[in-house]
């Protein structure tokens, strides 16, 4: 029979144990031994879940204290020079960090984006005289684990080619490497064998993007350095289809090639014709990435061909490893029984796995019962008022050429904004948000459950609103925030607000080390009910005679940091909830604000993964900002805000907003940024982040000076305005006003 089986489970625990046991091992709250005591239950109780819905073999290695890569560079002794030797647990934390129980702080290793999810994963270090020794001993220990329970076990590991790719060389090209790295990855397959491994999963993400011949020669060349002796591979490749790398895939001597079948569209025929007579092909049916319930039989469909060809070579397994989605839907409390049978978290994910490989023999009576279930819930959600509404489809169908358009065009806006705003050179001004100080976090929670009246909260935020107002004009800033102290978080203020957006109470996913998120879920069309902004901002503008900028976030960005609903096109939902922030837009401007600020920090992250793909999802990206953002008049100043970096390659699309002003991160950089004004013109007013709002340092006055004379050599002096990288909300109100009053005098030295 076709055996199920998954790539991995979220490490983190249905109510983020992980979290909770790192965090006390940090502050010195839980001892050592503890800590790995609770660690190892946790494990346990996962291969449990799994063996216990009936998976074929335990995935080991899944499981990482902060971050799997970071586990791959500890076992292969990749550890920059600066953190020394130590305790290996705490190095481990060091290197994520920067600081650990024991040993000395060192600054911590670079970490960003895992493909296009939302996980963060640690940056490999390698440096210029990189060797590799391995330590396999966390590995090989929880692989005893899992194999105490009685089950067939398999090491999960990143390939050489991935872990490579994702690495960072100071000195050289990293495929320099890869002999001596692919030495230490054939020895540790010998080990995994030796503990009894019978199979071993090799993940090679990379496959799904585009690579160079170089790339793909060192593909080929880790499968011929790892054919042999080890444990029977399962090359496992996910967020795509394999496309032209398939052929380089097929003619590679592996046992078993795990395929992504929900994001990748590969013609099966052309794989089942390619496949190796031996070859095990696992299909990954389940999405690994959002958590709706599978269409069963759309995937039966695609497995019984298989099937046909295969027999019980066809394994079922998810698209991608499960760390994506949250753990169990069982510890729901927040939604309601109808929207709750949509869904289908880790948990309820191996159920369908599991299902799905015994109903490709007839199933059992259970089986079709589940079958029926899932069916029902499906036609259930299909045939739901609630996930369609006519009105928002009519007001799509609507929208007109025009509606993408300002009225007039830049040059002709920014005199007249000139002449109604009537600002200094070099205006200043922040990203938005202001210190979230403990009595903002308690009043906003005390409100919501209900502790607070609606009268006292509002008079309390107020009061934030005022003060946050009397110190941007004590400290001379040209144009104002009202500092956001009503929101918890950029993406849910708004989510909370909108219809056909649901939350959950307890859908966590990691998002980095001990850091999880609540994704919101869009599950229906997407419409304001009412305003949602414009009593805080007109309230804000009422206390000054300065500009006060009114605050949202725009539409790209709230559909990349949820769970969007997969039966319409992002574009479309991109499309509604872009119309929904056009309302907002026009009540804020009805209100009396001058200027509004439509932030779009994700813009970048929702970039395909392929080339070929990025302008038609910049396209619709770009049409659904400028939905927002253009009904207004002239003289209303639109701005945008962008953050984590490199917008060199989406720079002409970044133009293509035409928002007038766009605050954008490049402190961190050391204003790498600019490098692309010198061959690109572009063509708005821009305030390039003049100091980094990550670290607790004050910037000094020359600094910021410096800063903004290397951006007036690139820039005309005209357009440029003067502001921190990002929001302050992480920060506190004695380093911000420093910081601020510091970047204010810059300003004025320059004006002078
Ligand atoms: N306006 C938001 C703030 O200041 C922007 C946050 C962001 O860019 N991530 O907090
Ligand atoms: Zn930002």
């Amino acid at each position: 029979m076709s055996i199920a089986h998954n790539l991995g489970f979220p490490r983190i625990g249905v109510h983020r144990e992980l979290k909770r046991m790192v965090e006390s091992y940090w502050k010195g709250t839980l001892e050592r031994e503890s800590l790995l005591e609770q660690a190892r239950a946790l494990r346990q109780r996962h291969w449990q879940l799994q063996a216990d819905a009936g998976l074929a073999m335990l995935p080991v290695g899944d499981f990482a204290w902060y971050d799997h890569v970071l586990d791959h560079s500890l076992m292969f002794g990749v550890v920059p020079e600066r953190f020394g030797a130590g305790d290996p647990l705490d190095l481990y934390f060091r290197m994520a960090r920067g600081r650990a129980p024991s040993g000395q702080d060192a600054l911590a290793c670079e970490m960003t984006k895992w493909f296009d999810t939302n996980y963060h994963y640690i940056v490999p270090e390698f440096s210029a005289t990189q060797t590799f020794t391995l330590a396999a001993t966390p590995l090989l220990e929880q692989m005893s684990e899992a194999q105490a329970l009685g089950h067939p076990v398999r090491p999960v590991l990143l390939g050489p080619v991935s872990y490579l790719w994702l690495g960072k060389s100071r000195s050289g090209d990293r495929l320099d490497l890869l002999e001596d790295l692919l030495e230490v990855y054939a020895e540790l397959l010998d080990r995994l064998r030796a503990a009894g491994a019978e199979w071993v999963q090799i993940d090679e993400p990379v496959l799904v993007q585009d690579l160079s011949a170089a790339w793909q020669e060192a593909f080929r060349q880790a499968c011929r350095k790892l054919a042999g002796q080890g444990p029977k591979r399962l090359l496992c490749t996910y967020f795509g289809g394999l496309e032209e790398n398939l052929a380089l895939v097929l003619e590679s001597p592996m046992e078993g090639l795990h395929l992504d079948r929900v994001r990748g569209k590969d013609a099966l025929p052309r794989v089942l014709e390619g496949i190796g007579a031996d070859m095990v092909l696992s299909l990954g049916v389940v999405d690994g990435r959002n958590i709706w319930r599978c269409d069963l039989d759309a995937a039966l469909r695609e497995l019984q061909t298989t099937h046909q060809a295969l027999g019980e070579r066809l394994w079922v397994g998810p698209s991608c490893s499960l760390l994506h989605v949250p753990v169990d839907l069982q510890a729901e409390t927040g939604l309601d029984a109808e929207l709750q049978s949509w869904l289908a978290f880790a948990t309820q994910k191996l159920d369908e796995i599991a299902t799905l490989a015994r109903l490709l023999e007839g199933g059992t009576a259970a089986d079709q019962q589940y079958l029926e279930g899932s069916r029902a819930a499906l036609r259930s959600r299909q045939a739901s008022p609630r996930t369609h509404n006519a009105e928002v489809r009519a007001r799509i169908a609507a929208i007109t050429p025009q509606m993408y358009r300002r009225q007039s065009p830049y040059p002709e806006r920014a005199a007249r904004q000139r002449a109604q705003l009537q600002l200094p050179a070099f205006p200043t001004t922040t990203i938005g948000s202001f210190p979230q100080t403990a009595e903002i976090r308690r009043a906003r929670r005390s409100y919501k459950n209900n502790e607070l009246g609606e009268a006292e909260y509002r008079q309390q935020l107020q009061a934030e609103i005022s003060k946050t107002i009397k110190v941007q004009e004590e400290l001379g800033l040209d144009v104002l925030v009202h500092g956001e102290a009503e929101r918890n978080d950029m993406v849910e203020y708004f989510g909370e607000q909108l219809a056909g957006f649901a939350f959950t109470s307890n859908g966590w996913v990691q998002s980095y080390g001990s850091r999880c998120v609540k994704p919101p879920v869009i599950y229906g069309d997407v419409s304001r009910p009412q305003p949602m902004t414009v009593d805080w901002i007109r309230y804000a503008q009422a206390q000054t005679d300065k500009p006060v900028k009114g605050m949202l976030t725009g539409p790209i960005t709230i559909l990349c940091w949820s769970f969007c609903r997969n039966d319409l096109e992002r574009a479309e939902v991109c499309r509604q909830i872009a119309l929904a922030l056009r309302d907002e837009v026009q009540d804020l401007e009805q209100a009396g604000t001058p200027m509004i600020q439509i932030d779009e920090p994700a813009i970048r992250e929702g970039l395909p993964l392929r080339r070929s793909r990025w302008q038609a999802y910049l396209d619709w990206a770009v049409q659904c900002f400028r939905l927002s953002a253009c009904p207004v008049r002239d003289d209303t100043q639109i701005h945008t805000h962008m953050c984590y970096s490199e917008f060199n390659d989406i720079i002409r699309a970044i133009a293509e907003l035409d928002a007038d002003v766009i605050t954008i991160e490049s402190a961190r950089s050391g204003m790498e940024l600019l490098e692309v004004f010198r061959d690109f013109h572009y063509p708005n007013d821009i305030g390039p982040g003049v100091y980094d709002i990550h670290s607790p340092l004050v910037p000094e006055t020359g600094q910021i000076r410096s800063l903004l004379e290397q951006a007036a050599e690139r820039i005309p002096a005209e357009r440029l305005w003067v502001n921190p990288d990002c929001g302050l909300k992480t920060r506190d109100w004695p380093e911000t006003r420093a910081a601020l009053a510091n970047m204010v005098a810059a300003a004025r030295a320059l004006r002078g």
